[in-house]
């Protein structure tokens, strides 16, 4: 659930929460049309607190806006800078950060054209997504029946609000099968993603992922990993899965801003079995980096500074 902070940075300065509103006659509640993100700030055990790949994802959110046609009036800087603004304002030594960037209120009709943009960053202390008996002990998955949308549909390289249409059918049908999360296929059958977390699968020691191509978000977490998997001599590639080599896989896991790097103990009731070597390897190597203790990554880092 949401948890209520001070502020929420809205078109260039902080406001009280309860007053960043929105009209109910917005262009994107009606229609999905808005582009967002997903950020996470850690707070190491020694109490230093980091953003972890501000910059990745605010060039991300530009590169959604392109894809959308909004005209985002605040460069990938400002951006950065009023999230630690707004962190610090907050007082949050570890949080989740929301980025939106949504078309308001103005016109009516699929057209967006005259609907204002409005720009929002919000951020609250979240837990891991799936509950920290996920990321020590896995959780059970299943395949829906709902496909991933075609890359001719919604493109995957926009994170967009209509994106998550396809997610909450298949998070829903998930949990009605007792599962803690949905792999959806792409319209050719193949792997493609989870709700909102991308998918690695290991096999006789070869860490794997499908390739953006099979209309997957590219993940920033996805990225940490396949970097952090080199780092540890783990031979990995990017080619496309099939829904059997889930089920026959060594080990399985999810990655994501909320989700971390979660393991797969089942998908469709088939056994992976507790988390292996190779993902506790990079769950042990990815949680030194985001709590700053691997010099080398200090560039993905972003201060700041709360009591
Ligand atoms: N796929 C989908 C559909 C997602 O929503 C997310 C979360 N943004 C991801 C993959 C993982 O991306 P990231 O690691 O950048 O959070």
């Amino acid at each position: 659930d949401i948890i209520e902070v001070d502020y929420i940075w809205k078109n260039g300065e902080l406001v009280p929460w309860a007053d960043a509103t929105t009209h109910v006659l917005s262009h994107s509640l009606h229609y999905g049309s808005g582009v967002f993100e997903g950020i996470r700030c850690y707070k190491s055990p020694e109490g230093k607190s980091n953003v972890f790949r501000l910059r990745d994802h605010m060039e991300r959110l530009h590169r959604s806006a392109k894809i959308a046609c909004i005209d985002l009036p605040y460069t990938v800087d400002e951006l950065c800078d009023a999230t630690v603004e707004l962190i610090e304002a907050n007082n949050l030594p570890a949080c989740y950060i929301r980025p939106i960037v949504y078309r308001g209120y103005g016109v009516m009709g699929v057209d967006p054209t005259g609907a204002k943009v409005e720009v929002v960053i919000a951020a609250w202390p979240w837990d891991s997504y799936l509950g920290e008996d996920a990321l020590e002990n896995g959780v059970s998955v299943g395949v829906s029946s709902w496909r991933q949308r075609s890359i001719n549909a919604i493109p995957p390289a926009v994170k967009s609000t209509a994106s998550y249409m396809n997610s909450i059918l298949a998070k829903l049908e998930a949990k009605e099968h007792g599962y803690a999360e949905a792999i959806m296929l792409n319209e050719a059958g193949l792997v493609c993603e989870g709700t909102g977390e991308n998918l690695f699968v290991v096999r006789d020691g070869v860490l794997s992922t499908p390739p953006t191509s099979d209309g997957l978000l590219e993940g920033i977490t996805r990225d940490s990993v396949l970097c952090l998997a080199d780092d540890l001599e783990i031979p990995a590639l990017e080619e496309s899965l099939t829904r059997s080599d889930l089920y026959i896989a060594d080990e399985v896991f999810m990655t994501g801003s909320a989700a971390e790097l979660t393991p797969i103990g089942s998908v469709d009731g088939r056994a992976i079995g507790k988390p292996g070597p190779v993902t506790r390897a990079l769950q042990d190597r990815f949680f030194d980096v985001v709590y700053g203790k691997v010099e080398e990554y200090a560039e993905w880092l972003t201060p700041v500074t709360v009591k």
